[in-house]
């Protein structure tokens, strides 16, 4: 039986994007990027877009309770019941103590927090190219070695967290897409 109640952890440019979708495709549950969901307010230009907008272009974290009203909202739709990859979500450890929160009202857990481990350099490189190519403007050079830095202050601390609650697999997210894939698949079986 494959695990189908899963985060996906890691830096910036790590993949997690890329391998929640192909555990859509694998596996028939939403991934729930707030990230996305964040952007599509923002281009919907809503209160929460608003609200989000000057923060998500510095590459500061929105605030927990603006994410965790969004996250569980998303996570009470029904198509979340038989299972979830969240991407993205949660960042901070007080946003990980309120997931737990809002899984146990739902009364569910965690199965597992999958972290791909990556040199961070690696991924500076890669995601300067990617925004050569998409033109995110949180994608910058300087952004995104601020958005890295937020990652090991703010979003690192959850790796200990979840170690702590015996659901964490770490897997190496080096080489092709298909090669962390499949470490994925493994970890998740
Ligand atoms: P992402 O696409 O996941 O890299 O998210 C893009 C930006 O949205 C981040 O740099 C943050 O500004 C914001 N964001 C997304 N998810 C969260 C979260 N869980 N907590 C705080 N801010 C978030």
């Amino acid at each position: 039986m494959m695990a189908t109640r899963l985060l996906l952890l890691g830096p910036p440019g790590a993949g997690k994007g890329t391998q929640a979708q192909l555990l859509v495709e694998r596996l028939g549950i939403p991934q729930i990027s707030t990230g996305d969901m964040l952007r599509a307010a923002v281009s919907a230009g809503t209160e929460l877009g608003r609200r989000a907008e000057a923060i998500m272009a510095r590459g500061d974290l929105v605030s927990d309770e603006i994410v965790v009203g969004v996250a569980r909202e998303r996570l009470g739709q029904s198509d979340c019941s038989a299972g979830f990859i969240l991407d993205g979500f949660p960042r901070t450890v007080g946003q990980a103590r309120a997931l737990d929160g809002i899984l146990e009202d739902f009364e569910s857990r965690l199965e597992c927090c999958v972290a791909i481990v990556a040199d961070d350099e690696a991924l500076v490189e890669r995601l300067v190219k990617r925004a050569a190519i998409e033109g995110r403007d949180d994608d910058d050079e300087a952004t995104i070695r601020h958005r890295m830095g937020v990652y090991h202050e703010q979003t690192a601390p959850l790796v200990d967290y979840y170690r702590e609650q015996g659901v964490l697999a770490e897997v190496d997210g080096s080489g092709s897409v298909e090669a962390v894939a499949e470490r994925v698949t493994e970890v998740i079986s």
